[in-house]
C-alpha cells in the first residue's frame, strides 16, 4: 500500500517509537521520549474515557515492583468503576467526600509484579454512569526492567538446600501465603497515608533483590529490609485485618494485615508477635518486635507489599498516597 507523503512519516514514526520503547525497555533505561508526538499519545498520562470521564495515571512507566496510581474523574458518579490489568482485577475507591461532589475522583492501585516481563500493557478501565453511559478506556504502561542488584554466593550446601521435610514445609507455606494474598477484600479497610513501620526509618533495601548460591538463581527478594534492632516495635503501615500470625520457615514470626481491595503488608523475622488472626488493627498498631527469626543473619524487619497478587516495593505506596 502507498500513502500520501505525511501518513508515510507518521507511521514511520509510530513504528519507531513502538520500537524504541520496546528497546527502552527491554534496556531498562529511564529516559523517555516524551517530547515526540506520537510517542506522546502512546504512552500517554491522561485519557479521554467515554464523554464525561478521564483516566489519569501516576505514570506512563513503571519499574518491575512499581505502582501505579489510577485516577477516574467523572462529572456525575460512576457505578462500579474497575481496571483490568495483567488478567486481574483492580478496584477503585471514592476519593471524594461527600460523594456528590463533583468531579467525582476514583482511585486504584495497579501493582506491576517484580517478576512482569518489561514491555507495553494495557490497563483497561470501564465503569456505568448513574444514566446508563458506558465508560471505558486503555491506557497503556511501559514496564521497564528492573536494576536489581545480583548477589554471588559460594556456601555449604546445607545451608541452601532444606531437607525434603523443610521444604515441604516451606512450599505449603508458599502456597498459603498465594491463596491469602489471592484473596480480594471488596471494601477498603483503610483511610489516608501509609507508613513505614519502624519508628525512624525512612529507607529500606534489597528489594528485588537476585540471589546466586552457589551458581543456583534463588527467587528474587520481594520486600524491603528496614534497619532495626531485636526489640524495635513493628507497626501496622496502615489499618486493616490481621490473616496470618505465626512462625514461618524463611519469614520466622510473620504477621500479614489484609488492607481490603486486594492490598496486604508483610512483616517478617519478628521476634515476637503482638496479634491475632482477626485482629482489626489501626494504623500504627504494634503488631510485634524487630528479630531474627526464620532464615536471616541478624535482625532486621522484612517488610512486603502485595497489590492484587504483585509483588511490589512498598515503599512506593508511602509516596504514592502521600496527599490521598
Ligand atoms: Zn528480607
Amino acid at each position: 500500500m502507498i500513502l500520501p507523503g505525511k501518513m508515510r512519516i507518521q507511521a514511520f514514526l509510530q513504528i519507531s517509537c513502538t520500537r524504541f520503547l520496546q528497546m527502552l525497555a527491554l534496556s531498562g533505561l529511564l529516559l523517555l521520549p516524551l517530547g515526540t508526538e506520537t510517542c506522546a499519545t502512546a504512552i500517554q498520562t491522561r485519557m479521554k474515557c467515554g464523554k464525561s470521564a478521564e483516566l489519569r495515571l501516576s505514570s506512563p512507566t513503571s519499574n518491575q515492583g512499581g505502582l501505579l496510581l489510577a485516577e477516574l474523574r467523572s462529572q456525575q458518579p460512576l457505578k462500579a468503576p474497575k481496571g483490568k490489568w495483567d488478567g486481574k482485577e483492580i478496584l477503585f475507591w471514592n476519593r471524594n467526600t461527600p460523594e456528590d461532589a463533583s468531579p467525582v475522583a476514583y482511585l486504584g492501585l495497579v501493582g506491576v509484579d517484580l517478576e512482569q516481563p518489561a514491555g507495553k500493557y494495557e490497563f483497561a478501565v470501564t465503569a456505568e454512569s448513574q444514566s446508563g453511559e458506558k465508560v471505558s478506556c486503555t491506557a497503556n504502561v511501559l514496564v521497564k526492567a528492573g536494576r536489581f542488584a545480583v548477589e554471588n554466593l559460594q556456601v555449604p550446601k546445607q545451608f541452601v538446600e532444606p531437607d525434603p521435610e523443610q521444604l515441604k514445609r516451606a512450599q505449603e507455606e508458599q502456597k498459603r501465603l498465594r491463596e491469602i494474598f489471592a484473596t480480594m477484600s471488596p471494601e477498603r479497610l483503610w483511610q489516608g497515608s501509609f507508613r513505614i513501620p519502624l519508628d525512624g526509618v525512612t529507607s529500606g533495601k534489597n528489594f528485588g533483590k537476585r540471589r546466586i548460591l552457589n551458581g543456583q538463581l534463588g527467587s528474587p527478594h520481594g520486600g524491603v529490609d528496614l534497619p532495626g534492632t531485636t526489640g524495635t516495635p513493628v507497626h501496622a503501615a496502615q489499618s486493616g485485618r490481621v490473616v496470618l500470625a505465626e512462625e514461618l520457615f524463611f519469614s520466622g514470626n510473620s504477621v500479614v494485615v489484609d488492607h481490603g481491595l486486594g492490598i496486604y503488608t508483610f512483616y517478617g523475622h519478628l521476634s515476637e508477635i503482638s496479634v491475632k488472626v482477626g485482629d482489626e488493627v489501626s494504623s500504627g498498631a504494634l503488631l510485634g518486635k524487630v528479630g531474627a527469626t526464620g532464615r536471616v543473619t541478624g535482625p532486621h524487619l522484612h517488610w512486603g507489599l502485595t497489590v492484587n497478587r504483585a509483588r511490589v516495593d512498598p515503599l512506593q505506596i508511602v509516596k504514592l498516597l502521600s496527599s490521598e
